[in-house]
């Protein structure tokens, strides 16, 4: 942004400094003089047959031309020719848009002078033949004063000269883009006088930069200055829109993590980090479920209390280890065995919850000796045969979950001491 605001300020400061200067300066001149004479020559009309005689006087200051109009020739003349380039090369003369004379004019009644300008132009133009260039032209009377201004838009492209090109209608405006000469006439006055045209100099004027020029450029300048400003503060926008786009993926993607981890956590917190069964607290979470899903508990749930046999045994012998490694592998079997609904929780030690929802007693004691069976086909660390003993209840609806632990509890200590490695129905 700061570019399009240093750009504005220097348009700010340009634009009218610009202005007033194309105004009052700017100015290009084009002199002729006897300081740049451009091979000044006088010429008549006696090649056209006529008997006027001139000639010419340069003195330091000035070109004087004496002329005897003689009455000979229709339109008799003197003229004085400076000669701005050859072989069809002139000078663009198409920005100049004044001319001031400085010269004195005596001995006709009527004091006029002809000013004409040479335009070489390759469509109509040859070289060597001084007529086919373009003859733009301008007679007027010659003011009092020595120093006078004309403006160049009063040349006219001489009648004669477009009736002999057959010059067509659009292209009969003066034209002024390659002027190989400037010449200075007598005008039309009576035959027979002697003039004095003192010709000290001639200043064609013009800008370097016209004013509607200048104020295209301008207006340019500030079109493209304002659509640099546009285009950068849409970048900008667009640029601060993707970093925003950006910072919510961010923060999504934050926002899921924590999620997981907030999952993760609670999780943990129901969760036996052993084994990976559920703990009591999962148990409490379990069972409120329950009785918020059908507002009251009215179905029937099996309650399986286990209890793996002589687990301090294998503590003993094999180690802490080895009994955490048996924990894990009981869960894992059980786990194999049971349907996703029903849950296992670690009830404390080697001691193990079985809920199983919708089950009656009569289905949760064959899915129990399914168990028993998979305990023992499963390979357990140093050869070991585990086992465990079943008690296996009923949890009536709207029953007291306590009193049915108590039942199974009941049960369990029934088939321990009926030989372990056995269910008993509580
Ligand atoms: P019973 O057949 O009558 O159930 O005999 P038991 O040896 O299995 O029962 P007891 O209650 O005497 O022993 C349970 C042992 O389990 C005692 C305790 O050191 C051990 N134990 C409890 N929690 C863990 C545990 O997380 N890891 C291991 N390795 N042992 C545990
Ligand atoms: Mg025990
Ligand atoms: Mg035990």
């Amino acid at each position: 942004m700061t570019i399009v605001q240093s750009l504005v300020g220097l348009l700010l400061v340009l634009t009218p400094t610009l202005l007033v200067w194309q105004h009052l300066g700017m100015t290009r001149v084009f002199e002729i003089s006897p300081r740049h004479p451009y091979g000044v020559t006088v010429t008549d009309d006696r090649h056209e047959h006529g008997n006027s005689v001139s000639s010419l006087v340069r003195t330091g200051d000035a070109f004087i031309m004496r002329c005897d109009l003689g009455a000979v020739f229709a339109w008799p003349f003197c003229k004085m020719q400076f000669h701005l380039g050859q072989d069809g090369k002139g000078m663009d003369f198409s920005q100049f848009d004044s001319v001031t004379f400085n010269m004195r004019y005596s001995g006709a009644s009527r004091r006029k002078i002809g000013l004409h300008l040479t335009n070489f132009e390759p469509e109509f133009s040859t070289i060597g033949d001084w007529n086919s260039q373009r003859y733009d032209s301008v007679e007027f009377d010659v003011p009092a004063q020595t120093t006078f201004t004309i403006p160049v838009n009063v040349l006219r492209t001489a009648d004669w000269w477009i009736a002999a090109h057959n010059v067509p209608l659009d292209k009969t405006y003066s034209r002024l883009d390659n002027v190989t000469a400037v010449e200075i006439s007598t005008g039309s006055v009576p035959p027979g006088q002697s003039i004095t045209i003192e010709l000290r100099s001639i200043e064609f004027r013009g800008k370097w930069i016209s004013n509607t020029r200048l104020l295209t450029y301008l207006v340019g300048a500030w079109i493209g200055c304002g659509l640099l400003g546009l285009s950068l503060s849409l970048a900008h926008v667009r640029s601060s829109l993707s970093a925003t786009n950006a910072r919510l993926e961010l923060l999504a993607a934050i926002n899921k993590a924590l999620q997981l981890e907030a999952r993760d956590l609670a999780n943990q917190a129901h969760t036996d980090p052993l084994t990976g069964a559920l703990n009591r607290q999962g148990l409490r979470e379990v069972l409120m479920r329950r009785l918020h899903a059908a507002g009251r508990v009215d179905e029937e749930m099996a309650v399986v209390f286990m209890d793996i046999d002589h687990f301090k045994r294998i503590n003993d012998q094999h180690g802490h280890d080895t009994g955490d490694e048996v924990l894990k592998r009981f869960v894992t079997v059980i786990r194999g065995e049971v349907r996703a609904s029903d849950r296992l929780v670690r009830w404390g030690g080697e001691e193990f919850l079985l809920l199983c929802p919708e089950t009656d007693v009569e289905h949760a004691v064959t899915m129990v000796q399914k168990l028993r069976a998979a305990l023992s086909m499963r390979e357990w660390p140093h050869g070991l045969h585990v086992t465990s003993s079943f008690g296996v209840t009923s949890l009536k609806p709207d029953e007291d979950f306590g009193e049915a632990i108590k039942r199974a509890d009941g049960a369990l200590y029934v088939a321990k001491s009926n030989g372990r490695n056995r269910v008993e129905v509580g």
